[in-house]
Parts: structure tokens; sequence; C-alpha cells
């Protein structure tokens, strides 16, 4: 019998995170704080953060231990299966070998309880009682809402307002697991007070909800902040996707010519990636794609430079690609690719040319998405589906050439709470837009010259 799945035991779980800082040739400049300009220090980020998360932020050492109480509940559904995906192969008629990590076994169904649970641990060891956090279509809020529970914290989460109308079912796996939702922009911060000023209207952004949460902990001081994507600590937190799939991989007798992910701020890549790319910075020959939508083409479109992470302006000032911080990408499907800027790691990397990318419109992306939900059954999220076209587009050209091609990708996580993006596809209703290079000329000249 063919092998189609490849499972680790509980004691497999990997025991440290892979610190990709200890390897990149070059490391992201130091953020800068808001107002001053000037890099900012642990003192600086202590108020919205803990100083064990502060730490792994800076850290350059290569391995850093995973908690006994973290590896406790990452046994819930870690390690997550590897699948082998003879059926999407055998449809395309490829030469290819297509492997992917299921990240949709999570009680979340994707890969961002992977880093909500350590950021919950450090917190409640630090003291905190709350959590404020932000959420674009409900996965990271849902995520974060079922740390704090597992961990005994109260959770706020500021949801996207145009989300919280029509995406209703992780609002409600947030309150099921105790959580506080406030549609932003909401009254009950400064930063959403002054956007329904000047628009009453306003449907709401990430970069506005992350400015609510970020004013929400600093002014209280039992409160911290939580991100799920973008910072060093996140990605750090997700390469036990890549560590296990590394251990997989070895099992199939196998490892990949070429990784690939897609790309919103950039953690779920980095789960996959950062332990390949610890190979290839080594010397070994391995390809790392990252893949985003073309209607916020982050990587391919952006500038490489000093942003702020919010709308606002409160974050600190970080190196990375980037849209402009007021960039209001349009309303696609795969809500948590909406993001205007990317990881200060991925970013780098990618400016070093250890990582490729790639951007697709939404309508090939579902079609990718249709093909993988018929060939191999289970339906993707919106975001992972765009790394499906790439694998897909990589094992055709595998074909075209003849060539034999060892694919692996990160299924950040299922489309059963997206099954209205699923409806409008069928409906003929998902449109692909222009990729709109006017705002993004306004949003990128706005950005503070440093
Ligand atoms: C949030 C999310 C993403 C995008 O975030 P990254 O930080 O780029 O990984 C991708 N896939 C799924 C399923 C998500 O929930």
């Amino acid at each position: 019998m063919r092998q189609t799945k490849i499972v680790l035991s509980d004691k497999e779980i990997p025991t440290k995170w892979y610190n990709i800082m200890a390897d990149m040739p070059n490391k992201p400049k130091p953020p800068l704080h808001p107002g001053t300009r000037q890099p900012v220090g642990p003192q600086d980020l202590a108020a919205i953060f803990p100083m064990d998360l502060i730490l792994q932020e800076v850290s350059t050492e290569r391995w850093i231990d995973i908690p006994e109480e973290v590896l406790d509940i990452y046994s819930l559904w870690r390690p997550s299966p590897l699948y082998r995906a003879h059926r999407l192969e055998a449809a395309l008629g490829t030469p290819a070998k297509i492997y992917y990590k299921y990240e949709g076994v999570s009680p979340a169904g994707s890969h961002k309880p992977n880093t909500s649970i350590p950021q919950a641990f450090y917190n409640k060891k630090a003291g905190m009682k709350r959590i404020a956090t932000e959420t674009g279509a409900g996965q990271w809020g849902s995520s974060m809402a079922l740390a704090g529970k597992l961990f005994g914290l109260d959770v706020t989460v500021y949801m996207v307002k145009v989300s919280y109308g029509q995406k209703p079912y992780r609002r409600i796996m947030m309150e099921t697991w105790g959580a506080t939702v406030h549609a932003s922009p909401s009254k009950v911060t400064n930063s959403g007070r002054k956007v329904l000023e000047l628009d009453p209207n306003s449907q709401g952004s990430l970069g506005i909800a992350i400015s609510e949460a970020v004013e929400d902990a600093a002014t209280h001081n039992d409160t911290n902040y939580a991100l799920g994507s973008v910072l060093n600590h996140v990605c750090l937190h997700q390469t036990v996707i890549g560590l296990e799939a590394k251990k997989q991989m070895e099992i199939a007798g196998d490892y990949p010519d070429v990784v690939i992910g897609c790309c919103g701020g950039g953690s779920n890549l980095a789960g996959i990636a950062f332990p390949f790319l610890h190979d290839k910075i080594g010397g070994k020959k391995v390809r790392v794609m990252a893949v985003e939508p073309a209607s916020c083409p982050t990587l391919t479109k952006g500038e490489f430079r000093y942003d702020f992470g919010d709308v606002a302006g409160l974050t600190p000032l970080m190196t990375m690609y980037t849209l402009g911080h007021d960039f209001m990408p349009p309303g696609i499907h795969a809500g948590g690719l909406r993001y205007h800027g990317d990881s200060p790691l991925i970013s780098q990397l990618y400016h070093d040319k250890l990582i490729e990318a790639r951007a697709y419109n939404q309508v090939p992306v579902f079609e990718a998405a249709l093909q993988f939900a018929n060939t191999e059954s289970i339906i993707p999220a919106p975001e992972s589906a765009h790394a499906i076209r790439a694998v897909i587009d990589e094992a055709l050209l595998a074909k075209e050439e003849g060539k034999q091609k060892t694919i692996l990708f990160n299924l950040s996580g299922h489309g059963y709470m997206d099954l209205q993006a699923y409806a409008d596809y069928h409906d003929g209703k998902l449109k692909d837009f222009e990729y709109p290079s006017e705002e993004i000329k306004k949003s990128l000249a706005k950005l503070p010259k440093i």
C-alpha cells in the first residue's frame, strides 16, 4: 500500500524552536521608536509585551526551548500530519511529487495557535490578566481566544467591522472561548473614535484594529498586546511546522526542491520554510516561494523600507516590504493576506534573494482551491489556496519540462469557516482586482523618510 500520510508521535513534537536570526547573512535593521525615531529598547516594548517575548524578539540564539506547558497544549493537535498529494498529482498528470503539511487540524483551524499558545503562556507568567488584540476575518482572534481560555487570561478582540458583520462564525467561536469582541473602529478607544469622527461609516481595516488594540494594552497595566503574524517571535513559534515537516520528509525518503507558502504577514511561510532555509544558508539547494494576492502585492510590488505596523503610527517602525501603512487593499476573500506589510525577517530574506515571490489573482486561486478540494478532499482556506495555485503551476511546469521535482507546501488552514467565499465563487461573483498602483503610490508617498 502506498503511503499517503506521514504522522509522528506526541514524543516527536519539537522541543525547541528554530531562530533564523542566528543564521541570516543580514539581520533586519533595528525597529525604531515611533516618536523619537531612535532604536527601541526592551523597556519601550515592555508597555505592551512580556519580557520573555521581547527577549525572543531580539534573540540571536539558534535554538530556543519550548516550555513544557506549551508542549502539553501543542500535543492536543501536534505533530500535524504531512500528506503526499497522490490524487492531485494524478489529476495533474505531473511527474512532480507534492507534499503538504496540514495545519488545519488545530482547534482554531489554522497554524495560528502555534504562536497564540506560547504568547498566552508568557503573558500569564508575567502576571497579566488580559490580552488585547485585533483580528481581520477572525482567524487570529479565535486562536488568541482559545489560548486565553487555556491559560486563564481574558481576551478583548477588535474585529475589523466589515468581517464582524459579514463573517459571524469566527466571532461566535471567539465568544464560545470566552473572548469579548468589538467591531473596529469602535467607540472604546481614542484611535477608534477618531476614525469614526472622520468617517462614521468606516468598515475598518486591520491597521485601524491594531491601533485600537495597542492603545488598549498601552493604557491598562494588567493588559498586554498580542500580534498573530509579522514579528520575529511569531515566526519563531511557527517553526514547529517546518521542523516536523523535515522529520516527516526524511521518513518519506525525500527532500523538497521547493517549499511554498502563502504570505500575509509571513508567519506560516516562516514556519514551514525557516528550517529549510537553515539548510539553504548552509549550502543546500532548495527554493522557497512566498505567494501573495495580486490585489495586495507586498513583496512583488512594495518597497523595502521603514514603515509602521498600523494606521495610526503607534507601533515601532520596522524595515519591511510595504505598500504603505494606510493602504486599504480591495476586499478579497483571503482576509489573512490583506496586510500592508510583511515580516521584517521574511522581507530581509526576500531582499537577500533567499526567498522568491509570486502574486496571483483570486479567480485562478479559487480554481486551484476547487481542484484541490476535488482531489485531496480538504476544502482549503482561501489564504492557503494561494500556495496551492503556485504548487499546481510548479507541478504543471515540471510536466511540461518532463522533470522530476519535489514540492512541499504549507496548507495553513481549512476553509470551513470561509464557505461564503466558495459560494461567491460558485455564483460567479468573485472578481479579479486590478493591481491598485495609484492607491499604493499615494500610500507609499506618505511614509516617513528615514
Ligand atoms: C492568517 C492566515 C494566513 C496569513 O498569515 P501569515 O502570517 O502570512 O501566515 C494564512 N493562512 C491562514 C489559514 C491564516 O489563518
